[in-house]
């Protein structure tokens, strides 16, 4: 069963408003185990709309287009409906009088544009709408050698569009599409430190289509996430196809994992620190406050507070020409620096961030990338390491911040195992 989504208006195509409908519908339509094939984004053009309703049709057991059923001119979905279909528009009394009663309710009259809203093309059933005046449109369409495609035209209007779908849409298919009493369980697991194609080389076998359940992998952020998916009669049926599969993979990924759901690396870290009940601070310099911004918002009682050092510009007045220092020589720093903050503080633990420093390198070796130092202590016990700083400029600074959480993340795991 596959699913085509279309967005219709000029605002869209041209980049004036985002989408956001499309992903809406998707996730939607995903947790109802209808696989969206298709995304269709087109203009306010009649011929456009049929050509686009036309290959729907065709490659879609079930479509779903927001958008151009206003009472405007360039509102053309119903005509263009129509036409795809070889139908004609045909007056429906009760939507008729639906949209008279609402601008009665409002006190003003009719213009007669808004009686176009009460126009179907022969066969389709309308969907009421009581947020708004354009009702939706279902439309379910015979097809040869193949089961009759399901058509729906909801408005555009994002707030409207949410209403029909849960109030007709959904349950329509759910009848239609024989998924009554089927259920759709996902679980999501979150995994730092390792490359998308690396996470997917230590599941051998296990992101491939149509495995049961059925895995799936995202990068969102430097952040790499598995997304295991399961369809069955019940919560507990699709519990129980999930389970061996999360196993399987915890077993595999072992630390690289740090959380599921909808949760970030640093609340881990923290919600850890307070289970612990300790205390942290950061300084740091490199990630330019990204890592003490994520600890802040995440208001949980472990983090006493940061400070962020803006520009090494002193630094390097003070110590010459702004030559890289090597790398070694500032993680002494950063730990020296976590030492006396450690106490200078009071906390359980201090983080620091540092420079970058140049990585060391021999007479005919090239140099590697630069590297950030990251140092933290713990009651004077101190450790430290160092990251390169290079990838796409988008996510250098929040790779830099994960890695340094992520490290310090696993430091803590270290030390409560030793306990
Ligand atoms: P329409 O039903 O075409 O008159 O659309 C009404 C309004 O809904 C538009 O002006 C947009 O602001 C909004 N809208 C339409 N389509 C979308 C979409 N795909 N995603 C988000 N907003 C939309
Ligand atoms: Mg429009």
């Amino acid at each position: 069963m596959r699913a085509e989504v279309i967005s219709i208006g000029d605002e869209l195509t041209s980049g004036q408003r985002l989408d956001t409908n499309s992903q809406w519908l998707s996730q939607q339509l995903g947790d109802l185990g209808i696989r969206v094939l298709y995304h269709t984004t087109v203009a306010d053009d009649l011929d456009a709309n049929v050509q686009v309703f036309r290959n729907a049709i065709l490659r879609a057991d079930v479509v779903v287009a927001t958008g151009g059923l206003g009472p405007t001119a360039d509102d053309l979905t119903r005509q263009a409906l129509a036409q795809a279909t070889d139908r004609e528009l045909q007056l429906d009394a009760d939507s008729l009088a639906h949209i008279e009663n609402l601008f009665r309710r409002r006190m003003r009259a009719m213009p007669p544009a808004n009686q176009v809203q009460a126009y179907f093309p022969q066969g389709s059933q309308p969907i009421p709408n009581q947020e708004g005046t354009a009702p939706g449109i279902y439309l379910r369409i015979p097809r040869p050698d193949k089961p009759d495609a399901h058509c729906f035209a909801l408005p555009g209007v994002p707030g409207e569009m949410r209403v029909l779908w849960r109030e007709s849409v959904r349950p329509t298919l759910q009848k239609e599409m024989g998924l009554l009493g089927k259920r759709i369980r996902h679980r999501v697991i979150h995994t730092f430190g390792a490359g998308e194609s690396e996470v997917e080389r230590m599941l051998p076998g296990l992101i491939t289509r149509g495995r049961v359940p059925q895995v799936g992998i995202t990068a969102s952020k430097a952040t790499i996430s598995l997304r295991i998916t399961a369809m069955a009669g019940s919560e507990q049926d699709c519990e129980a196809l999930i389970a061996p599969t999360a196993e399987m993979i915890y077993e595999k990924l072992g630390n690289l994992i740090f959380g599921e759901g909808e949760i970030e690396l640093e609340q881990v870290l923290l919600h850890r620190l307070g289970d612990r009940n300790e205390t942290l601070y950061v300084q740091e310099a490199q990630t330019a406050g990204l890592v003490s911004h994520w600890f802040a918002r995440t208001s949980a009682g472990a983090f006493l507070g940061a400070s962020i050092r803006v520009s090494p510009a002193a630094e390097r007045l003070e110590n010459g020409p702004a030559v890289a220092r090597p790398i070694a020589d500032l993680i002494s720093q950063a730990v020296e620096d976590a030492r006396r903050l450690q106490s200078e503080q009071a906390t359980d633990w201090a983080l620091v961030i540092g420079w970058l420093g140049s990585a060391p390198h021999g007479v005919d070796e090239p140099a590697g990338p630069p590297r950030f130092p990251v140092a933290a202590c713990w009651h004077g016990q101190c450790h430290s390491t160092s990251f390169a700083y290079n990838g796409h400029p988008d996510l250098l600074l929040i790779r830099a911040a994960k890695q340094a959480v992520n490290w310090l993340r696993l430091l803590i795991e270290d030390v409560s195992e030793r306990e």
